[in-house]
């Protein structure tokens, strides 16, 4: 069929369709496309009718792990396609990542160095109900089992793929290293090579001595970004998909979506379907207290901001047409990844820094790092410093983990589908949030935000600069007090919503000082309290937790098409990645691998609209 044969026919569905087409909002006032995702030629007059601006068999929302793989599969399978990104750069999150991919199953790497895996060994760990993290909390067990099957069974091709695609994985063993929630019969974590990708939170690639032995999360996004423009995917920058529209409320096929570009409102006719890969939900204040209520404003430090947010949007269009949220317990319970202990304290994103020293803060070369502001100050070692909630009370043993894990090699003995598993953990009480809310009373959901405070001799140990751009005073993430008192009293801004005792800080100052004296913690424990805080000038740094991952999301099947509230598929809407729920894992694996899904059966969908 020719391409005019073609748009001759679907312009007759399209016309008899419009009449009962839901949408809502402003219509752009456009025109309808010939074939390919190109601007379009004939203009339409009707109230009732929607005026295409842009027209293309697939369109993909986000540019991230997600949605580039679906773009690229989609369009080698012939189809047109037009990638939406709402941000002026590509990559989401994926693009700050570490870049560790846990995928698995048989993959080539895992062959060659004599790991042992297979689609139905990954199938049954991810699976695992005998599984609880070590704070108690169960890990696999809501997985919805039509979503792992899937994974398990398309994770190793995934991984070819993306070798195929450009993608160059450091060649050493799979490890279990950044991954979470992957599994603990084999090691599956693989590290895309940075190579000579910038990374997003500089500008530039790493040093030349790094770039083939440093996983970074450019590594991985930079050639699937080349392999989309090489392929002919048509990707508009800052476009932010507003509305999905469908032909009627509930009912009917997929028709396209609706985009802001810059004030301007224009609609985008999907004729195959569309791929949301918006990236999930946790910076959606309103949206994360329907899981937690606790996470309230104050939470304002989301890991992979300011690059790009999580702002629900992709739930919110779906859920707008009828599709369903699913597997919200591995959302609501605290799975260690979700929340992260503050590793760079001072500015606003406070992203653990992990074992990894790539996976760096917000330096001046970033193209947002005049959203981003300061680059934090790194914690080398926790004995510098205490930490205290918004009333000025200590409430942790500081040199504490984060949040713990499950992966290859965390519970020792480990006997699959065994019972007995939770009894080679130690429970341990790693509850930062709850910790932090104890004693506040103040009848509000969230803890306040939690601040770091030490001395001018910590400051000297750690070799910090507390001038900007590393830290930020002007947006209130640092101050500084030649007392307690003082530095107490000068805390102000947006979250601290009840003013610190200044008597508060100085007794808590003065107690921990007496455990340095001691040499025990009676409190909560730290091991041997190393050094007092007593050096003027003081300092108080914003270490509030960031939020991490979204665990619950838009109700997949195992091909990725999103369901409604009834159970039955919506015709012609996909989702991966974060914003899909039903599959507690972190990150780029489940992503890339849903969206590989997703790519391949929206190219196939032969229902169009
Ligand atoms: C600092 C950091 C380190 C990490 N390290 C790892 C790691 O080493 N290994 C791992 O497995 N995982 C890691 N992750 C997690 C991983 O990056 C994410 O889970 C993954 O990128 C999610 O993929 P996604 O496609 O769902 O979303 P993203 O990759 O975030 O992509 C979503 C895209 O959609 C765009 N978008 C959102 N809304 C709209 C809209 N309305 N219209 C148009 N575009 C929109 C966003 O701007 C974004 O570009 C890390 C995350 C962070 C933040």
């Amino acid at each position: 069929m020719t391409e005019h044969s073609a748009f001759s026919k679907e312009k007759k569905i399209g016309s008899l369709r419009r009449r009962n087409i839901l949408f809502g909002g402003s219509l752009g006032i456009g025109s309808l496309a010939l074939g390919a995702a190109t601007e379009s030629v004939a203009a339409r007059s009707d109230s009732n009718s929607i005026h295409w601006d842009k027209e293309a068999d697939v369109v993909v929302i986000g540019s991230g792990a997600t949605g580039l793989p679906a773009a690229i599969v989609a369009r080698e399978a012939g189809c047109t396609v037009i990638l939406v990104e709402a941000e002026s750069h590509v990559g989401g999150h994926a693009i700050v990542s570490g870049g560790s991919v846990v995928l698995g199953g048989g993959t080539a790497a895992q062959n060659k160095f004599g790991i042992v895996d297979s689609p139905d060994l990954l199938f049954r760990d991810l699976t695992d109900w005998s599984v609880v993290e070590s704070n108690g909390f169960p890990d696999y067990r809501y997985n919805d089992r039509e979503i792992i099957r899937a994974f398990a069974d398309n994770a190793a091709l995934t991984c070819e793929w993306l070798i195929a695609h450009g993608v160059v994985f450091i060649d050493i063993a799979p490890d279990s290293l950044d991954g979470v929630s992957s599994g603990n019969s084999a090691p599956r974590a693989m590290h895309a090579a940075s190579m000579t990708w910038p990374k997003a939170q500089t500008g530039k690639p790493l040093p030349l001595q790094y770039q083939s032995v440093v996983g970074t999360g450019a590594g991985l996004i930079g050639p699937l970004h080349a392999a989309a423009t090489a392929s002919g995917v048509q990707l508009l920058l800052e476009h932010r998909m507003t509305r999905i529209l469908r032909e009627q409320q509930g009912a009917g096929p997929v028709l396209g979506i609706t985009a802001d570009h810059h004030g301007q409102t224009i609609n985008i006719r999907a004729r195959k379907g569309v791929v949301i890969g918006s990236g999930g939900s946790t910076g959606n204040i309103n949206f994360r207290r329907m899981f937690d209520p606790r996470l309230t404003a104050e939470y304002c430090g989301l890991a992979g901001m300011p690059w790009s947010n999580q702002d629900a949007s992709g739930e919110l269009a779906a859920m707008a047409i009828g599709a369903s949220l699913w597997g919200l317990y591995n959302q609501t319970g605290e799975f260690g990844s979700v929340l992260s202990k503050a590793g760079f304290i001072g500015c606003q994103y406070d992203y653990m820094p992990g074992s990894d020293m790539w996976i760096l803060p917000w330096l001046p070369g970033s193209v947002v790092f005049d959203k981003a502001r300061a680059s934090g100050l790194r914690v080398a070692n926790w004995q510098d410093l205490i930490l205290v909630n918004i009333l000025g009370k200590r409430f942790y043993d500081e040199t504490a983990s984060g949040f713990s894990a499950n992966d290859y090699g965390s519970i020792k003995p480990y006997t699959q589908g065994s019972y007995l598993n939770s009894k080679n953990l130690r429970y341990s009480p790693d509850n930062f949030l709850d910790a932090a809310l104890a004693g506040i009373g103040d009848n509000h959901n969230g803890g306040g935000p939690i601040w770091a405070i030490f001395d001018s001799d910590a400051v000297a140990r750690e070799r910090w600069n507390t001038s900007p751009p590393d830290v930020d005073y002007a947006q209130g993430f640092f101050f500084k007090g030649n007392s307690i008192s003082e530095l107490a009293q000068n805390i102000q801004m947006q979250h601290q919503r009840l003013p610190m005792p200044p008597e508060n800080l100085e007794a808590t100052v003065a107690r921990y000082n007496s455990f340095v004296t001691s040499g025990v913690d009676s409190d909560f424990g730290k091991p041997k309290p190393m050094y007092q805080i007593a050096t003027p000038p003081f300092y108080a740094a914003w270490a509030t937790p960031a939020i991490h991952d979204t665990r619950a999301g838009l109700r997949i099947n195992a091909r990725c098409e999103v369901v409604d509230m009834n159970g039955a598929v919506i015709p012609g809407l996909y989702c991966g990645g974060e914003s899909a729920g039903g599959f507690s894992q972190h990150g780029l694996a489940r992503a890339t691998c849903q969206g590989f899904i997703a790519g391949r059966n929206v190219a196939a969908n032969n229902s169009p609209a």
